[in-house]
């Protein structure tokens, strides 16, 4: 399962697009993410292209540009209709050898010295120029919920007695979500309406709800696809992963309360979910691999979920963040306030196990399906990915350093998320940003 580094990996590789080379860049030429884009404010048709510096790198043009002949891999009429796609579904399908192919031919044409720099100067988009739609077609989306602590701390304040059920520990828990609502970094939406029962009332009451919260997740979107009836091996799974984004699964957690018994999320999470515009390879990730571990005093995962590659290196090292900023501060010039941190890391079940699981039975993934990751919380409270439990169930407020304070969400407000990976002797790379805005409620 473990990617070994390769050339695309060296830390001295630099760009002939200066911003790349630059500390801070999310995407210098060792990152290398996918995205669907046009110039801002065109009709033109959306294309594929990756991430250089403060540029996109439009992956048709290039293409025109013969940035990839002599390729073998990339010249299959599979290869040159993905290229010039306007989404990334094909590519997707077309699977790792084709995915680590076009990175290594993007990694040599984009190096300082490369003959072609003259030929994709021209293909070059400034991302500042560029508006993004969904990277793929997302058929189906999953949502999982394998942080440990969220589970624990959520489970406390839906039912104190008995915060984690019994199958947490054994199976990766999810339910499957809704891909119609699913919008890009820059998504505005509605405050939704709902049924909620408020605690001092014998019925439940119809209107907005008034405890919108955001859930930070890493999302995992799929490549290749598996035959219905087929299981994707643990040990096979990241190779039908094509990357990870970032994710903010917007919950009204009123309405939640009120309909999740007996049979799950439903419309206080199908309302909105926005993710990055970004798709960050698995092989670009490869650095920032870790031991998957699972304490002693824990079941251990049963066969199918266990491997000695899952051990070895199963997990991601990736930093998260999560900052708010209301009307008012943006009125006032006030940048966005930090609200948390925490990592990817802490996953109590890998990216490898949740497609393994998924597919376990015979049910088929395909290219562009998403999986959210669930609520990424450390282990520490202020490291909670989600309103809920940074304000102890709606109990202690948040305060900015303008005198306003939040418990919940507001109208106005904006919540973006970012993603990072560093250590020394490795390129720190990025995952840019989601953000999205809370719209007031339709009329009723
Ligand atoms: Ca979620």
């Amino acid at each position: 399962m473990t990617v070994q580094l390769n050339e695309t990996h060296d830390v001295a590789l630099r760009s002939w697009v200066a911003s790349a080379n630059l500390a801070d860049s999310d995407f210098p030429l060792q990152n290398l993410p996918f995205a669907a884009f046009r110039r801002k404010g065109s009709a033109e048709e959306f294309r594929i292209g990756v991430a250089i510096g403060t540029q996109v790198l439009d992956l048709r043009a290039a293409f025109a540009a013969d940035a990839f002949a002599g390729i073998a891999a990339l010249n299959t009429p599979a290869a040159t209709r993905a290229l010039q796609s306007d989404s990334l579904n094909l590519l997707m399908g077309l699977g790792q050898e084709t995915w680590s192919a076009l990175r290594l031919a993007l990694s040599r044409q984009l190096r300082e010295g490369a003959a072609q720099q003259a030929g994709l100067q021209a293909a070059l988009l400034a991302q500042g120029d560029a508006e993004f739609s969904l990277p793929a077609r997302i058929g189906d989306y999953t949502d999982f919920y394998t942080s440990v602590y969220h589970a624990t701390a959520i489970g406390k304040l839906f039912r104190p007695d008995n915060p984690l059920l019994p199958n947490y520990k054994w199976v990766p828990i999810g339910y499957h979500g809704r891909a119609s609502s699913i919008g890009v970094s820059g998504q505005q939406f509605r405050r939704p309406l709902g049924q909620t029962k408020p605690p001092t009332s014998d019925n439940p009451v119809f209107g907005p709800s008034k405890r919108l919260d955001y859930e930070l997740e890493i999302g995992i979107f799929v490549g290749k696809g598996n035959e219905l009836g087929d299981a994707v091996a643990l040990d096979d799974a990241e190779s039908h992963v094509f990357g990870l984004c970032l994710l903010n699964d917007w919950s009204a957690r009123d309405i939640q309360a009120w309909e999740y018994q007996p049979l799950g999320p439903f419309l206080a999470k199908n309302f909105a979910s926005t993710i990055s515009p970004w798709i960050v390879t698995l092989e670009a990730l490869a650095p920032y691999r870790l031991a998957w571990q699972r304490e002693q005093a824990d079941p251990q995962p049963m066969a199918y979920l266990d491997s000695a590659s899952l051990r070895d290196g199963g997990a991601f090292d990736v930093q998260l963040e999560v900052l708010l900023q209301t009307a008012a501060m943006r009125e006032q010039g006030i940048p966005a306030q930090s609200l948390s941190q925490s990592n990817f890391r802490h996953s109590y079940w890998s990216v490898s196990q949740l497609v393994a699981h998924h597919t376990v039975n015979g049910c088929n993934l395909q290219p562009g399906d998403l999986l959210g990751s669930g609520t990424q919380s450390g282990p520490t409270a202020p490291e909670a990915g989600s309103l809920l439990e940074l304000t102890a169930g709606g109990k202690e407020a948040i305060s900015f350093p303008n005198g306003e304070k939040r418990i919940f969400i507001e109208d106005g407000d904006t919540v973006t998320m970012r993603g990072w990976a560093h250590k020394p002797g490795c390129a720190r790379i990025g995952f840019g940003e989601v953000s999205g805005t809370v719209l007031p409620a339709r009329a009723i």
